[in-house]
C-alpha cells in the first residue's frame, strides 16, 4: 500500500467559493477517490487562506472582526464541499493555531540552517491589496493595477525581511529539467523552466503596517515586529497540516493540485523556501487550466458570474461533477454552458448510464425476477476490459476526462449490445441460454460502471451498486474484481430513477 497525501491549493477568505473552485475540488476528489479505489493509502486536504490585507479590509468594510468574516466564508466553502461530495480528510485554515505556529518554526528552520537566505532591505513599489503584490510598472495602466482596476493602489515604503530566492535558481532549474514529474503539464513545466531561466529575483517575507497574519518570528534590526508575507503564510499549510493534531499524513506530498496562475509560487517559491529548510520536496505540482464562463474566467474580480448552488442544483450534484471531469481537460482551459451542461447530461447519463442501468435491470426482473443468471464472458466483456485499461491509463496521468471516456465507451458499447441480441427476442423465442448469456454480460457491465464511476459521480455509483443487490459499495469493491464481476445469483431490483430526463430544454 503506497501512501498517498494529496492537496489542493487553499482558498483565499473573501467570496463565496465559484466554478474555478469547485472544479479544482471535484478534480482533486476524483484523483483522491481513485487512489483509495487501488488500495493506496490516501490523505486527501483541502482549506482555507484567511490572512492577508484584502481579508482585513473586507471584514472592516463590514463592520466584522476578519475572524468572524473568515468563519463565515470557511463555513460556507464547507457547505459546498459537502455538497460536492468532496472526501477530504482534513481541512486546514491558516487561522489554526497550529498553522501559525507551524510558520513560525518554518521560517526558524530557515534562519537556523541558512541564516543567509533572509535579510533585510528597503522596499518602495506600489502596492495592490487585490493582488497581495507589488506591481510593476508594465503592470499598472491609469495608475491602477490592470487586474484590480476599482482598487487603488498603496505607494508603501518600507524596510523588510527578505528571503534570497535568487540563491535557488540552479537548483530549480536542475530540478524541474531533471525530474519532468515535478511540473505537469508539460506545457506549465515549459512556463516555469522559461522563468526559471530568466533568473529570479528575492521576495518580501515580511510586511510592517499590517497585522491579519503570522506574526514574523524575528524583529527587524530597528527592533520593529512584522507580518509574514502571503507566501511565507499560506504555502507552509502543506507541511503544516502534517503536523496538526488531526493530521494523517506525513510530509512530503506526493501531489499539489493548483491552478496555473499560481504555479510561480508552487514550482519555484515553495520548493525554494522547503530546500532552504532542509525538508524534501513534494513529488509533483499538478497546475490545472481555468473554466471560463461566457468568455470569462470564473471568479468574483473577472465579473462574470454563475450560480454555483444554481448549476448544482440543475441535475444534483453527481451530474455537475460529471460535467466537470468529462468537459473540462485537466490540463488545459474549458468553458461552461448551460446548454453543453443539458446536452451532456441528456447524452451521456439520462440516456447513456441511466437508460443501460434501467433497461437491463428491468429486462432482469421480467425474466429472471431480477436474479442475475449465470453465465460465460461474452464479446462485451471484452469490450469492458478494454475500456478499464483505457480508464487506468488515463488515471495514471492524471488525464480525467480521459479516464470518464474510457468508462463510458462501456455504455456505449452495451447499449449496442442490446440492440444486437435483442433479449426480448431471445425470450419471445424460448432462447434461455442465450438470454442468460446476454443478461449476466449486461450485469456485470453495471458492476464495473458502479465502480469506475464512483471516483467521478460517487452518489450515483452507490444507487448503481445498490441496485445490483450486491453487498458494500462500489467505493470499497476488490479493483480485480473488475475483470470477472461476481454479480451471479444476485437479486436485483430497478433505479427509482438514476438520470431523469431534462423535461424541457435549457432556457439559458
Ligand atoms: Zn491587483
Amino acid at each position: 500500500m503506497s501512501r498517498f497525501y494529496i492537496t489542493t491549493a487553499i482558498d483565499y477568505a473573501n467570496g463565496d467559493p465559484h466554478l474555478g473552485h469547485a472544479y479544482e475540488k471535484v478534480g482533486a476528489d476524483a484523483i483522491a477517490r481513485y487512489r483509495r479505489l487501488r488500495g493506496d493509502d490516501v490523505w486527501f486536504m483541502i482549506g482555507m487562506d484567511e490572512h492577508g490585507q484584502k481579508v482585513a479590509q473586507a471584514a472592516a468594510a463590514e463592520g466584522l472582526e476578519p475572524q468572524a468574516l473568515v468563519d463565515r466564508v470557511a463555513a460556507r466553502f464547507q457547505s459546498m464541499w459537502r455538497r460536492l461530495a468532496i472526501s477530504h480528510d482534513q481541512f486546514i485554515r491558516t487561522t489554526d493555531p497550529a498553522h501559525k505556529a507551524g510558520v513560525v518554526e518554518l521560517i526558524e528552520r530557515i534562519f537556523e540552517r541558512n541564516p543567509e537566505d533572509f535579510y533585510e532591505q528597503s522596499y518602495r513599489g506600489r502596492y495592490c491589496v487585490g493582488c497581495e503584490a507589488f506591481k510593476q510598472e508594465s503592470e499598472v495602466t491609469d495608475d491602477r493595477c490592470e487586474l484590480h482596476p476599482t482598487r487603488t493602489l498603496e505607494w508603501v515604503e518600507e524596510r523588510n525581511w527578505f528571503f534570497r530566492l535568487s540563491r535557488y535558481r540552479d537548483f530549480l532549474l536542475d530540478l524541474v529539467e531533471s525530474d519532468p514529474g515535478f511540473v505537469q503539464p508539460e506545457s506549465r513545466r515549459n512556463e516555469i523552466l522559461g522563468l526559471l531561466r530568466q533568473g529570479l529575483d528575492d521576495i518580501s517575507a515580511s510586511r510592517a503596517r499590517f497585522t491579519w497574519g503570522v506574526p514574523f518570528p524575528r524583529p527587524t534590526s530597528q527592533g520593529e515586529q512584522q507580518t509574514t508575507y502571503v507566501w511565507f503564510d499560506a504555502l507552509p499549510n502543506y507541511w503544516t497540516a502534517t503536523r496538526a493534531s488531526d493530521a494523517g499524513a506525513a510530509w512530503p506530498a506526493q501531489l499539489h493540485v493548483i491552478g496555473k496562475d499560481i504555479t510561480r509560487f508552487h514550482c519555484v517559491i515553495w520548493p525554494a523556501m522547503l530546500r532552504a529548510a532542509d525538508l524534501p520536496l513534494p513529488a509533483q505540482v499538478w497546475a490545472h487550466g481555468f473554466v471560463y464562463f461566457r468568455g470569462e474566467r470564473l471568479s468574483k474580480s473577472a465579473g462574470a458570474t454563475l450560480d454555483l448552488g444554481e448549476a448544482v442544483d440543475r441535475f444534483g450534484p453527481d451530474a455537475f461533477r460529471y460535467f466537470l471531469l468529462r468537459e473540462i481537460p485537466w490540463d488545459s482551459d474549458g468553458s461552461f454552458t448551460w446548454d453543453r451542461f443539458t446536452d451532456l447530461y441528456t447524452a451521456d447519463l439520462a440516456d447513456g448510464l441511466g437508460n443501460l442501468a434501467s433497461r437491463s435491470l428491468a429486462m432482469l426482473a421480467k425474466y429472471r425476477e431480477g436474479q442475475v443468471p449465470a453465465a460465460d464472458a461474452t464479446s462485451l466483456d471484452g469490450a469492458g476490459l478494454e475500456a478499464i485499461r483505457g480508464y487506468e491509463d488515463a488515471m495514471h496521468c492524471n488525464d480525467l476526462r480521459g479516464a470518464t471516456e474510457s468508462a463510458w465507451r462501456i455504455v456505449t458499447a452495451a447499449n449496442q449490445y442490446i440492440v444486437q441480441t435483442a433479449p426480448w427476442a431471445l425470450a419471445k423465442a424460448g432462447q434461455e441460454a442465450e438470454l442468460d448469456l446476454a443478461l449476466a454480460a449486461l450485469a456485470r457491465c453495471l458492476y464495473r460502471m458502479a465502480i469506475l464511476a464512483s471516483p467521478l459521480m460517487p452518489g450515483k455509483a452507490e444507487e448503481l451498486w445498490a441496485c445490483l443487490g450486491l453487498p458494500g459499495c462500489a467505493a470499497e469493491a476488490p479493483w480485480s474484481s473488475l475483470q470477472d464481476p461476481p454479480v451471479t445469483g444476485m437479486v436485483t431490483h430497478k433505479p427509482a430513477g438514476l438520470f431523469p430526463r431534462p423535461e424541457s430544454p435549457a432556457t439559458h
